[in-house]
């Protein structure tokens, strides 16, 4: 691995498991010491805490928060964590949550739940972020999705939550740029994680959905974890207001 973020330090919403703990395994590869904050510091689906395997596997450092991202007062103590591991340098807000429902049974409250979580973390994690870059600078990266960028009708609510956040993104590169704090989204397609659901598909269906990607696999946490690394690293100095896809070719693709 590289020292590409030596020095520097990130906290990661919803890095225990899936995109997040790639992007927190990521980051500590490169050297930056990492805040993983999440509701949960167990793995969806089990396997090794990511806080244990960054210490294990990695030249950076980790420590785990718990955050629901839905409250500013939790927000609030991993950037502070943060800051007492020697100063917010990287915010990741990938914490998101996904709903599957018919649109016409969505209540307030599945509006609600998921809006507070996927939009509204994103929201005031950065804003709270910012706030400590201002003086020093920064970068902020928002997890969106493909889902920004197309609609899925049994996912309303997540693509509604998922288009705010990308144009979130590019309003807050303006607000923030002058204080010389870069954001970009970075946008996945399908990818191998607990909320995919890939591991329930059998070897045919899995066959037919690969067909129909350019790169003919589904996305790794990694392939987006080094995304986020070359986000965050000085290579991407001058990348701000970008919306980067991790999708294998496949959304920019014919694919009947
Ligand atoms: P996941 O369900 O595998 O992991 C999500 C993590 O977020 C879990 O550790 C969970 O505990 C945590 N979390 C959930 N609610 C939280 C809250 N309120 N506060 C803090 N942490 C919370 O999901 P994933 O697939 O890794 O998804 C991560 C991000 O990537 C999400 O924003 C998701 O929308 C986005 N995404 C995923 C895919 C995909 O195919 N997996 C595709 C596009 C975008």
């Amino acid at each position: 691995m590289t020292e590409l973020l030596t020095d520097r330090t990130a906290v990661v919403t919803g890095g225990s498991s899936g995109i997040g703990r790639g992007i927190a395994l990521s980051l500590a590869g490169h050297g930056a010491d990492v805040v993983v904050a999440d509701i949960d510091p167990e793995p969806r689906g089990g396997g090794i805490k990511t806080v244990d395997l960054i210490a294990e596997d990695t030249n950076g450092s980790g420590a785990f928060v718990e955050c629901d991202v839905s409250k500013t007062s939790d927000l609030e103590q991993a950037v502070e964590a943060a800051e007492e591991a020697g100063g917010l340098d990287i915010m990741v807000n990938n914490a998101g949550i996904l709903h599957r429902q018919p649109f016409l049974d969505i209540t307030e409250s599945d509006y609600d739940d998921l809006l507070d979580v996927n939009l509204r973390g994103t929201f005031f994690g950065s804003q709270i972020a910012a706030r400590k870059m201002r003086f020093s600078g920064g970068t902020i990266i928002n997890v969106a999705s493909d889902a920004a960028l197309k609609g899925y009708g049994n996912r309303t609510t997540y693509c509604a939550s998922k288009g705010a956040i990308r144009t979130l993104t590019f309003a807050m590169a303006e607000a923030l740029g002058p204080q010389g704090i870069r954001v970009n989204a970075i946008l996945p397609g399908l990818t191998e994680t607990q909320m995919s659901s890939l591991q329930r598909l059998n070897d045919d269906e899995m066959e037919d959905l690969f067909k129909k990607i350019p790169l003919r696999r589904a996305g790794q946490p990694s392939d987006v974890g080094d995304v986020a690394v070359f986000l965050a690293s000085d290579l991407a100095r001058y990348v701000s207001g970008a919306s980067l896809l991790v999708d294998g070719g496949l959304t920019n693709t014919d694919t009947l």
